[in-house]
């Protein structure tokens, strides 16, 4: 397979509200992680940090412009490879253990990494036999309710569990901006990894369809709006057999 230069391994996208859309277009959609960074007048967050097959910190030169908080929506592979090249790390207590002791088994890669999920492969040396995803102890750990303020805006953490245990979204009142992660995307959610929780699931949801939302972004797949978010997750909870109140 055709394996593509460091400079041409992520896609920069700058969209409203001080966000850019950082991807990787050579990652099959399905697998690709969007990673988030929004600007703040006294630091950046960065929301999830992909794969980790190229540096950020050396290819995207928005991630260095200023101090920034690198935040983990949850611990799969595709979500926090590049978290080690940042020197503040945060991630729900829940998967604290899992951000500093990753595995090829907790994160995932075994089994979804090889290199059928690539359209062309990273540079060289990657291998996906030997892909792996270097631990980042966190340096603060979040629980539901605590604020991440960015000096004129403010996220908070909104605790998602159902996906995986220590799922996060990022909740901007102001802009009633959505950062979903896992637990809710437009594209074919994932409801059975080995610390998925069905029951979890369904509350997240529930709880997520009470937000008065006007724009998500989620952890693959493109942003969409609110009427969207109330669609997509009436359906889902429907699909459950769960009786959905009028709005
Ligand atoms: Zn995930
Ligand atoms: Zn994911």
């Amino acid at each position: 397979m055709q394996r593509i230069s460091a400079d041409k391994w992520y896609e920069v996208r700058r969209l409203a509200d001080d966000v850019t859309a950082i991807g990787e277009p050579y990652i099959q959609e399905f697998y690709r992680c969007n990673i988030w960074h929004v600007r703040g007048r006294d630091r950046d967050m960065l929301v999830d940090s992909g794969m980790g097959v190229v540096s950020l910190r050396e290819w995207v030169p928005v991630v260095t412009e200023r101090d920034l908080i690198a935040v983990a929506s949850h611990t799969h592979f595709d979500h926090i490879g590049c978290h080690h090249e940042f020197e503040c790390r945060a991630v729900h207590a829940a998967e604290a253990d899992l951000l500093a002791n990753p595995t090829r088994q907790n994160t995932l890669a075994d089994p979804y990494v090889t290199d059928e999920i690539f359209d062309a492969l990273p540079p060289e040396p990657y291998c996906s036999a030997c892909y792996a995803v270097k631990r980042a102890p966190a340096t603060r750990i979040l629980q539901d309710g605590d604020v991440i303020d960015l000096g004129d805006r403010v996220f908070e953490v909104i605790h998602t569990p159902g996906h995986s245990p220590g799922g996060i979204a990022l909740w901007e009142a102001r802009t009633a901006t959505l950062f979903s992660g896992d637990i809710l995307y437009d594209g074919p959610l994932i409801e059975d990894t080995y610390h998925a929780n069905a029951q979890d699931y369904v509350a997240s949801m529930e709880r997520l369809l009470r937000l008065p939302v006007r724009i998500v972004h989620g952890g693959h797949f493109p942003s969409f709006d609110g009427a969207r978010y109330r669609q997509l997750i009436r359906a889902w909870l429907e699909g459950k057999g769960r009786i959905v109140p009028p709005a």
